[in-house]
């Protein structure tokens, strides 16, 4: 047993929270579950860096799992929050603060005729669903594995991130009826996909897919994929849900969608869009959008829903990012942390490298069988993953730096890291690499 003076402030913390919460956290991952040991209790944060409870400050790439695309505590952004907040905080009725942030999205992104803001992206999800249902009138939704669309009942088959690192693939308590809804198919494979549409296509209502699959690792698909399923969705009659909840506005403004020149049918938002506050966004065609209540049918609602203070986080967010464009440095910053992190697994022999799309990257640990070297699917994703994720982890922790606390999450820049961040970053894991702990 620790003696109580080398008991962290965190170790304490962490052990009356598991009293009071399952697993001593409020969203499984921070658990620490995935790479062990005890997570860290943090009390601040200031652009990359956040500080636990003990004094130690980290230089976060996790950024609240996507949302701070510049960074903790951006200065033009906490000044529209306090603005915000001095007016007022929740008025549970009609304001200017949504209307501005609709109008602003609606005017730069031509396929979100119509939005409605909700708390999360998994609200965001469960209510796209719900639209799709109510449009088509069919009621299965066909999903890919290891894609992540939030924990709504009908999603969690298969579904990557808290569960990634569970025994079973999918979650108790959701009932066979619901499951039954939805139809899991591989991504990566257009022959399981074309079988599965051409069997269920009278009966689908959506197909819902990643716009880049994040929550399983970085699971890049070739260029033809998405197409693919739109494609193939279309001819049956069923909706292409895009689920931007990671890469809406991060990737660039418009998402995977403006990149690609996809037009989905429904789009769904999140981290992002909110800068740091609870936000999630739903949208897409005006007929679709129209279907929603009060215009329409299909009921969708919420008491905090459009909260004027995130709002207004949103809003200054998404100005900044027209204002200054920050998506080709983000490519770059990715594309040299991608170039070291191979050159010093090179340098090592160990078989280790990063994939990366825009501000988005992930260590990919262990050795890769596919014909390209490219990790595209979960079952593509090496064995040693798990194990060496949290070897890379810990060691990382230790010289002040917080990646993503699970080797099947991935980790995130902002506009907030310096050079000297991500040479810290390269030259910590240079350092792990070569004391090659890891076999070939
Ligand atoms: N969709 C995707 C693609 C996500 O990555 C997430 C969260 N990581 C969600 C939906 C759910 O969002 P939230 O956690 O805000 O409910």
């Amino acid at each position: 047993m620790k003696s109580l003076s080398t008991i962290t402030e965190s170790e304490h913390l962490f052990e009356r929270a598991k009293r009071v919460s399952p697993g001593g956290v409020h969203s499984p991952v921070r658990a620490f579950r995935g790479v062990g040991g005890v997570p860290r209790f943090i009390i601040s944060a200031d652009g990359s860096n956040f500080t636990d409870v003990d004094g130690n400050a980290y230089i976060d790439f996790c950024m609240s799992w996507g949302p701070l695309i510049f960074g903790h505590k951006n200065p033009e952004i906490r000044e529209a929050v306090i603005k915000a907040l001095e007016r007022g905080w929740s008025y549970g009725a009609a304001e200017p603060y949504s209307l501005e942030l609709a109008e602003l999205i609606t005017s730069s992104i031509p396929w979100v005729e119509k939005i409605r803001f909700v708390n999360s992206g998994t609200e965001a999800v469960m209510a796209a669903l719900r639209v799709a249902r109510g449009a088509t009138g069919r009621s299965k939704i066909l999903k890919f594995d290891g894609c992540y669309h939030g924990h709504v009942d009908s999603m969690r088959g298969r579904a990557g991130s808290g569960l990634a690192e569970m025994s079973s693939p999918a979650s108790a308590g959701v009932s066979k009826s619901v499951a039954g809804e939805t139809i899991v198919v591989p991504l990566d494979d257009p022959s399981a996909l074309k079988l599965a549409i051409e069997k269920h296509g009278k009966e689908l209502a959506a197909v819902i897919i990643e716009a880049i699959p994040a929550n399983n690792g970085l699971l890049l698909q070739k260029p033809d994929f998405l197409p693919l399923a739109v494609e193939l969705a279309r001819k049956v009659g069923a909706l292409i849900i895009l689920d931007e909840v990671i890469t809406g506005f991060r990737v660039s403004f418009g998402g995977v969608a403006e990149i690609t020149g996809i037009k989905p049918d429904l789009v769904t938002y999140g981290k992002v869009i909110g800068g740091g506050f609870p936000v999630g966004a739903y949208g897409g065609k005006k007929e679709l959008m129209d279907l929603v209540a009060p215009s329409g049918p299909v009921y969708q609602a919420g008491t905090l829903s459009a909260n004027p203070v995130a709002m207004s986080a949103g809003i200054a967010t998404l100005k900044k990012l027209i204002k200054e464009k920050p998506y080709a440095s983000f490519e770059k910053k990715t594309a040299w942390l991608e170039n070291k992190i191979g050159q010093s697994a090179t340098k090592a022999g160990v078989s280790a490298m990063a994939q990366r799309f825009g501000s988005i990257f992930w260590l990919v640990l262990g050795k890769v069988n596919t014909a390209d070297g490219t990790v595209r699917s979960q079952i593509q994703i090496p064995s040693s993953q798990k194990d060496q994720y949290a070897q890379v982890f810990h060691s990382l922790l230790d010289s002040g730096i917080y990646m993503a606390p699970s080797g099947f999450e991935v980790s995130f820049l902002s506009t907030a890291h310096t050079d000297t961040d991500l040479e810290k970053l390269t030259d910590s894991i240079d350092k792990i690499f070569s004391k090659r702990i890891f076999s070939k």
